[in-house]
């Protein structure tokens, strides 16, 4: 999952994108909230980490303006200024959790989870195609009795092509989607990841295999094995 973190004190961002990559998330970060605003806005992001005190525009504005978007991604606001009035002027705004500073890594880890969950409610616990199972929980894949592990990035590309199966992803959204905004990254990155999951994919015997479309994208396919009239 994509988070982003709009926050202006650095080393608390960077500190903050180094816990949830360490815990299995893909974060990017905005240091102002006319920045934050713009990423925000893209809709690739899973879940945001927003400060209020921002140079540009503050995090409640940022959320008023997201949320005017149509945009209703959870949003965790995460500040100093803890009192009552300003948490309900939080809420009010469209933040879906509250947390002060200072806090607990997993105090932060587990409202972050909470909101996802309560977004994604209707994701189930495994995502299951021909003789796959995806397990996003686990950051596994399974074929009958074989299992391998999976990267943050092999399992982002997964999901998606598990969620979509039946129509082709082009590969600039799964660029998006997977590395956001990072510099020095373009399709060829996707390609290697596609063939590091077909590598995976042959590793487990499975009959599924990720077909490509020259200019269109990829999906799942199943291929059945040849039955004799
Ligand atoms: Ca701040």
């Amino acid at each position: 999952m994509r988070i982003l973190i709009v926050e202006d004190e650095k080393r608390l961002a960077m500190t903050l994108k180094d816990l949830l990559d360490q815990s299995g998330y893909l974060a990017d970060m905005a240091f102002d909230g006319n920045d934050g605003l713009e990423l925000a806005k893209s809709g690739i992001y899973d879940g945001i980490i927003l400060d209020v005190m921002l140079p540009g525009m503050d995090g409640f504005h940022l959320l008023k303006r997201l949320r005017a978007a149509g945009n209703g991604t959870p949003v965790l606001v995460l500040t100093a200024k803890g009192d009552l009035k300003d948490r309900v002027t939080g809420l009010d705004a469209g933040a879906d959790y509250y947390l002060t500073k200072p806090f607990e890594n997993q105090e932060l880890l587990a409202c972050l989870r909470s909101i996802l969950r309560r977004q994604a409610a209707f994701v189930p616990e495994c995502l299951a195609f021909g003789d796959l199972i995806l397990s996003p929980a686990v950051t596994s894949l399974s074929c009958g009795e074989r299992e391998v592990t999976l990267s943050a990035r092999e399992l982002e590309l997964l999901t998606i092509l598990f969620k979509n199966t039946g129509q082709f992803i082009p590969k600039e959204t799964l660029l998006l989607k997977i590395w956001g905004y990072e510099a020095n990254v373009n399709a060829n990155s996707v390609e290697a990841y596609i063939s590091f999951i077909r590598k995976k994919l042959a590793l487990l015997g499975s009959s599924v295999t990720v077909k490509a479309a020259r200019g269109i994208g990829y999906r799942l396919e199943e291929t059945r094995p040849e039955v004799a009239p």
